[in-house]
């Protein structure tokens, strides 16, 4: 009804009833993504048959830099566990901390201070919902793999007599259902709404809190997916459960997984999840030009990877195959190692045609795991027990990623994080408060804020 007025008064103009209207904080963190993600999106998504290169959503609502590096304990290189308690609560911290300071006190972050002002609350992310970025905005602990301690803590604490939150989507079945704690048990004997298929996110109401989980630990890739635009499906159902008549909400999103593909050095994983996350703040878009008293800021922690769009001194990127990809390099190299496959079969994982030398590459990679097998097999068991025992998966996905790399020359320069600024996206009200060079900490700053708005 609300929505049906507010549209009505958009028609007719009625400013008063418009400013009404509770304002919503959304705040999304591409974990990961560096300007080199943003720009190669941008040639991914290119058209080829047009001579202009498009822009994307992404350079339309493109406002600033924030720098990213944590207390100077750690240096200038920052994990996603300070970079996040850097955007939640404003301050810098140690790596691995979780919105604790760096003599590991607590500290407040936008998302509780929304809860304690009578705003509703969620978080939708593609890891498991306790991990460094979700959790930094949620809890409260000194070290980011303390994963148990931080699912337990989304039971126990509480703002004013509720949950932290009243949206939470992701994975994390492992953490939630264990043998000495089964916390998705405890939550729903409180009332909370529990989904473990994305197929049941529209069934769920909006009077209760609302638990997702979909998968064991994060959920699989974009690119292996069920639904490949998981994120902005989950948003969306976000946004329909916070919308409230009094209050406001404060909603963080993630896409958790530009990092993990920086990690991996994966960049059809990469442009995928960028893909997913491009239809998340396209669908935020026009959400805002919905509900006009909304602000959707985005940023990310840090850049992943070193990531770099022409490699080798060739002056050349040609992104286009990524977007014919259909499965991430591991499961392709789980066909490839499951059965001997031929050219063609193989051809038809990648969703191009192979050349010699690329043939080769996996014949050397396939041969290489079975001799390293066979040499782990000739080993006593104790010799066994001191090492890993070989992947031939393993082997092969980096083969199957070199390829990738070599067809469109990307190149990559670490496997971890890099300590260059990343790009801030904002939309909507007081968007324009988000302008210019910022350090991360004045993200923060800036939300808590907005926030005064509904103190009373
Ligand atoms: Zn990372």
């Amino acid at each position: 009804m609300r929505k049906l007025l507010s549209s009505l008064c958009v028609l007719a103009a009625c400013g008063a009833t418009a400013k009404e209207q509770p304002h919503n904080i959304i705040m999304v963190i591409a974990d990961g993504m560096g300007p080199a993600y943003t720009t190669g999106y941008r040639y991914y998504n290119d058209d080829p048959k047009t001579k202009e290169v498009e822009a994307t959503i992404f350079d339309k609502y493109l406002v600033g830099m924030a720098s990213t590096y944590p207390a100077p304990v750690s240096g200038y290189v920052t994990d996603s566990a300070a970079g996040a308690t850097a955007l939640s609560a404003g301050i810098k911290t140690y790596n691995g901390a979780i919105a604790m300071d760096v003599d590991k006190n607590p500290v407040e972050t936008v998302l509780e201070r929304a809860k304690q002002y009578g705003l509703k609350t969620g978080a939708v992310v593609t890891s498991q919902v306790n991990h460094a970025t979700p959790a930094s905005y949620l809890a409260h602990n000194e070290y980011r793999r303390n994963y148990n301690e931080i699912a337990d803590s989304y039971v126990d604490e509480r703002i004013n007599g509720e949950l932290k939150f009243d949206v939470l989507f992701g994975g994390g079945w492992q953490y939630f259902i264990r043998d000495d704690r089964q916390l998705v048990k405890e939550l729903t004997s409180q009332g909370v709404q529990y989904i473990d298929a994305y197929q049941q996110l529209s069934t769920l109401k909006n009077d209760k809190p609302a638990l997702g989980l979909f998968a064991d630990v994060g959920l699989p890739h974009a690119l292996d997916d069920s639904n490949r635009y998981r994120l902005s499906a989950m948003t969306k159902t976000a946004t329909e459960l916070l919308a409230s008549q009094d209050n406001g909400y404060f909603l963080l999103v993630e896409a958790s997984q530009v990092d993990w593909a920086g990690h991996s050095n994966d960049i059809s994983a990469a442009m995928a999840e960028m893909d997913d996350l491009a239809k998340t703040i396209e669908y935020l878009e026009s959400y805002v030009a919905q509900t006009p008293n909304t602000t959707v800021i985005l940023t990310a922690d840090h850049s992943t990877g070193g990531l770099t769009l022409a490699a080798h001194g060739e002056y050349k990127w040609q992104p286009a195959l990524l977007r014919k990809q259909l499965h991430s390099p591991k499961v392709i190299a789980e066909s490839i190692t499951k059965q001997k496959l031929a050219k063609s079969a193989i051809d038809k994982l990648f969703n191009f045609e192979l050349n010699e030398d690329e043939i080769a590459l996996i014949t050397a990679a396939t041969d290489e795991a079975a001799e390293k097998l066979a040499a782990y097999q000739k080993l006593s068991e104790e010799a066994q027990n001191k090492q890993r025992k070989p992947s031939a998966e393993y082997i092969v996905t980096k083969t199957v990623k070199k390829i990738i790399d070599g067809r469109t020359n990307t190149g990559w320069t670490s496997g971890g994080h890099t300590a260059v600024d990343v790009p801030i996206i904002a939309f909507g009200k007081y968007a324009d408060k988000f302008e210019g060079h910022l350090d991360n900490t004045d993200i923060a700053k800036k939300v808590f804020k907005l926030l005064e708005q509904h103190r009373d």
